[in-house]
Formats: structure tokens, sequence, C-alpha cells
């Protein structure tokens, strides 16, 4: 259990009656690692405090956006002069216009984006593009990658080789999730066998490059090439769900990383510097199938808002301004060294996988898997006492065992030592 959690647990419990679960998104509510959520009332670069005025350095970062840590100064003065000009206009701003410059110069192949207000909505909309662009309608995703919550990516793979989506939610019509195909990453064979066999008539194949949502499921560059292989044999649109990794791996997202150039790409988290943001994009071809060009519907009344833009330009802006893409993988090297030789003393199997600013502290016997597999009962419970311990000495880690810590700007070398030694105490009662 936390220090104290009196306010939090008193929020909590007022929460639960007129919230359901209490909370806004599901794994906000700790039931991965038991207890009472923290309520946050304040962030400030690298640390949170929570209702009860306890303050913990950050490592969750809001799943992503705070690539330059909380309440940035210069993000916080942009979206303040923004408000007050007005916040939302239902008509077309200068603001939305720079960012999409700005997103379409950086990353590999992208002629037009258009935004959106989440994650969800990006991959939802590019989705709907791409069957309309192919007059195709299958899709292919891969087990372990997460999508946002639309209904036709809310699907698991059920049992079998080539495997057809099942719901992984109630209220997921299956008719929906039978046009979902469902295949294990870092398995080539089983995705040629497949395209072989379906490609003419998948409308899209996507993918997080860098899947960073069931842990970080490091993918080998030939299991990715293969994919840009198959899909353009096949005249498959490949998608690049780059909501976690577009500008955080680098400006062009993992898509430079990899040097594989998808058809289409989404965009959320650090593009809204804290906002809600999200983007969806592709060649002028494919993008001018959308309204009021094309024949493909597509709206949102808050959509490209200035306040949201100013956040998110200023984000990029300050990223670029400092080489912040730099500082963000000394750090993660740095973090490498100093946890190591930590998790080498723990108790049971502790790895550290790592990508730019992406850690996992994983808990599998074996290391760094590459495909989605569950962690054992035991390891979810050594995860949920570590949580514990790790909040009681005023660090705030991810409440679950598959979710990445994320580092920002505001992390220094100083915050990792502190981080370190809290893990090394900790692990010494676990
Ligand atoms: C977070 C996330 C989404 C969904 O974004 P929301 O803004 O939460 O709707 C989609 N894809 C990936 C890879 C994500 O990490």
């Amino acid at each position: 259990m936390s220090k104290s959690d009196k306010k939090s647990a008193a929020l909590y419990q007022r929460a639960r009656a007129v919230i359901p679960g209490g909370v806004s998104s599901p794994v906000r509510a700790f039931r991965a690692v038991g207890g009472t959520p923290l309520f946050m009332a304040k962030g400030e670069g690298a640390f949170v405090t929570d209702a009860d005025g306890q303050r913990y350095l950050d490592f969750v970062g809001s799943w992503g956006p705070l690539i330059l840590g909380h309440a940035h100064p210069e993000v916080v003065k942009a979206v303040t002069a923004t408000c007050r000009k007005g916040m939302t206009f239902g008509a077309p701003c200068a603001a939305e216009v720079e960012l999409a410059e700005r997103i379409v110069r950086s990353y590999p192949g992208l002629e037009q984006v258009r935004f959106v207000s989440s994650g969800t909505e990006a991959v939802m909309s590019a989705i709907r593009v791409a069957r309309a662009a192919t007059g195709r309608q299958t899709i292919l995703k891969f087990a372990g990658c997460y999508h946002g919550h639309a209904d036709h990516l809310l699907v698991a793979a059920g049992s079998g080789l080539a495997t057809f989506g099942q719901p992984s939610s109630a209220g997921v019509p299956p008719a929906f999730a039978a046009e979902t195909r469902v295949l294990p990453l870092d398995d080539e064979a089983a995705l040629r066998e497949l395209m072989q066999r379906e490609g003419s008539r998948l409308a899209a194949v996507i993918i997080e490059p860098v899947p960073a949502n069931h842990g970080l499921l490091l993918q080998r560059i030939e299991f990715l090439k293969a994919l840009r292989e198959e899909t353009s044999r096949s005249g498959t649109i490949l998608i690049f769900d780059e909501v976690i990794s577009g500008f955080r791996l680098g400006a062009g997202g993992a898509a430079a990383h990899y040097g594989i150039t998808p058809d289409m790409a989404t965009f959320g988290k650090v593009i809204g510097g804290g906002m809600p943001v999200g983007a969806f994009g592709g060649t002028r071809t494919v993008m001018g199938r959308l309204a009021p060009d094309g024949d493909t519907y597509q709206a949102g009344t808050l959509s490209g808002n200035p306040v949201a833009m100013a956040a998110g330009i200023t984000t990029l802006k300050i990223l670029e301004r400092d080489a912040g893409w730099v500082h963000l993988e000394s750090l993660g090297a740095s973090a490498e060294r100093i946890l190591k030789p930590v998790l080498a003393r723990a108790p049971f199997p502790m790895h550290l996988v790592r990508l730019g600013s992406l850690i996992w502290l994983s808990l599998h016997e074996a290391g760094a898997p590459r495909a989605a597999t569950s962690l054992t009962p035991q390891a979810n419970a050594r995860f949920a006492k570590l949580f514990h311990d790790m909040l009681d000495r005023g660090i705030y880690l991810p409440p679950s065992a598959y979710e990445v810590l994320f580092l920002s700007l505001a992390h220094t070398e100083e915050h990792l030592n502190v981080f370190a030694a809290a893990l090394d105490d900790a692990l010494k009662t676990a």
C-alpha cells in the first residue's frame, strides 16, 4: 500500500458511484496490482503529486504523451496564450496547417495527414480509408499489438494457425471481428502463408512497428521487411501504428528507425504534447479518398483545435531545437547502465528491454520475448508487490507488468540513480 491514500481513497469511493470502476480508462484502476488508484493533483517535470500531497518520481508520463515532462513551461505558455484567443472555432486555423506540415515533413512517405482527438480515432479512420482505397474489407493485425478500442481492433486470435478474429470484448459483434485476422508477431512463415492465401482480399495490415503495449516486443527487422514485401505484392495498405513511437523514437518514428516506409501511419500521444490529439496520414492518393474531396466520411468537432495544436507544435519544436531525441537516447542508455547491475541482483528473473526512451522491466524467465506471451501468475504477483514497494519509496511505475516505462526530457541521470537505489532496496524485501 502507498504511504497514505486517504484523499485518493475518498475520491475513488465517490468516483465509483458515478464513473464505472471509478476510472475513465481501465488500467488506471490498479486492478493488476491491487490497492487504491492514486488521484493525481499536480505534475511538474519528472514528478507527480497525488491528492494526499505525496510526491512521486513519475515513469508513466501519462502513458506516453509527456515527452518533455509535466507542465513544461513553454508548452503551458503556448497553451494559455492560445486559450485567451479562443479555444475552438469549428473552422480551420493556421496552427493545424503548421502541425500537419511538421508531421508530413518529418515522416517518411507521408504527403497528407488529418487530425482527430485520439489514437483510437486515428486508427479507426486510417482503416476506413484503407478499405475505401482498396475496395477490400478484411484486415490483419498482430497479437499483442494494441490499436485503441475500435470494434474491429478489439479482436484476439482464435485458436488454430491462421487465426480468425474473435471479439476480445463484449459488445463487439462477431461479424466485425470476422473481418479481422490475427497472427503472432515475429513469424514470417505464418505471415507469408496467410498473405499467399488471403493477401488479395486484405485491405490493410496494421502493426505497432515497436510493439509497446504488451511489454516491449522488439521485432527483428527481417520480420518488418517481410511485412513490407508481402503487402506491396498483394496491394495491401501497410499501416504503421506510431501512436507511441511517432516523434518518440525520433522525428521519423519507427519508419525512419528501421528504414521501412509504410503506406499509412497513425499518430497520437507525443504529437498532442498532453492534449487530446491524434492524426492519420498517407499518400495524397489514399488520403484523397476522404471527404470533402472523396467519398469516405470522417469528421470531428474539436479536431485540429488551436489549443491542442499549440501544445503539439511547441512540443515538437522543443524536441527539434534541443536535440531531444539524442538526449533521450543517452538517457535511455544511462538507465540501462545504471539499472542492469540492480536487476542482476534481483531474487527473480528481471530483464531490461529498451528502445530509445521506452523501457520495459520484463519478468519473463527468458528475458525479451518478440511475440506476445503471458507472464506467469507468479511474475504478476511479484510485479504487484514491487509496484507498491516502489510507491512507498516515491516511485510511480505503470500499474501493470505489461506496461512500459516512459522517459522524458525532464528526467535526469540523478533521477535514474534515485530510481535504481529504490529498486535495489525494494528488491531486498521481494
Ligand atoms: C495509446 C495507443 C492507441 C490508442 O490511443 P488513444 O489516444 O488511447 O485512443 C493506439 N495505438 C497505440 C499503439 C497506442 O499505444
